[in-house]
């Protein structure tokens, strides 16, 4: 969704809507015809599957990077400090740059993550690097961004502070980033 606030666009993105909650499946009964797959193989097929999890939260985590610096640049671009933009300040510039490398070396990484999954050969591994260290960068620039905003990076009326909030989860979901690093691990490890 996107929209205005104070006249500075922004795109919302947000999980605030979501709910967390447990869900027990006690004596449930599915019909055969409603199956996926045969009896018995849904480990197999949840592991065949598997790299696709961590793909999409890198995906995210790099969208989310790419919508928080174009929210800062418009934010920056019309806010004034001392009666300049805060653009103009040699730090705004050389933190937006530092956050678009990095938005720019994880894109290049996900894009061939991407072709592999269309080749059916994105390995786990691969989908777990482009996972966690996505997330990180994002959680990095994330944080980067909502301090060019000051003050109104803290408040929720701000897209930037709900973008802070909700991406932080990424890191945890989908595997949390230490668990996938023992995966990453484990693949460097097993023709030892
Ligand atoms: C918003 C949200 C949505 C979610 N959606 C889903 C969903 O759709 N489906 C689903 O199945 N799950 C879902 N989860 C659950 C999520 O995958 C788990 O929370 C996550 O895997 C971490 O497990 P845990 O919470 O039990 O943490 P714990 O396992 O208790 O881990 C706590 C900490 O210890 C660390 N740790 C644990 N073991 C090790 C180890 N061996 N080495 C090093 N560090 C370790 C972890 O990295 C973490 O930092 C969701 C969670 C959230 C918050």
């Amino acid at each position: 969704m996107e929209g205005f606030h104070k006249g500075i666009p922004f795109k919302k993105i947000g999980m605030k809507s979501q709910d967390t909650s447990a869900l027990f499946f006690d004596n449930v009964k599915v019909r055969k015809e409603n199956r996926l797959g045969d009896e018995k193989t849904g480990f197999k097929i949840m592991m065949r599957e598997l790299a696709r999890e961590p793909l999409t939260v890198g995906i995210m985590a790099v969208a989310t990077a790419e919508g928080a610096i174009e929210n800062t640049i418009s934010y920056t671009k019309q806010r004034t400090a001392f009666k300049s933009p805060i653009l103009g300040f040699q730090n705004t510039q050389f933190k937006l740059a530092e956050c678009a490398t990095q938005l720019q070396i994880h894109q290049a990484f996900l894009d061939r993550c991407i072709e592999l999954l269309v080749d059916h050969k994105l390995t786990t591994e691969s989908a777990s690097m482009i996972k966690y260290s996505a997330t990180d960068m994002c959680g990095k620039v994330l944080a980067e961004c909502l301090q060019l905003y000051g003050g109104y990076g803290y408040m929720w009326d701000y897209p930037i502070a709900r973008m802070y909030a909700d991406n932080r989860v990424a890191r945890i979901y989908a595997g949390t980033n230490e668990i996938i690093k023992i995966v990453i691990a484990r693949g460097l490890l097993k023709d030892l």
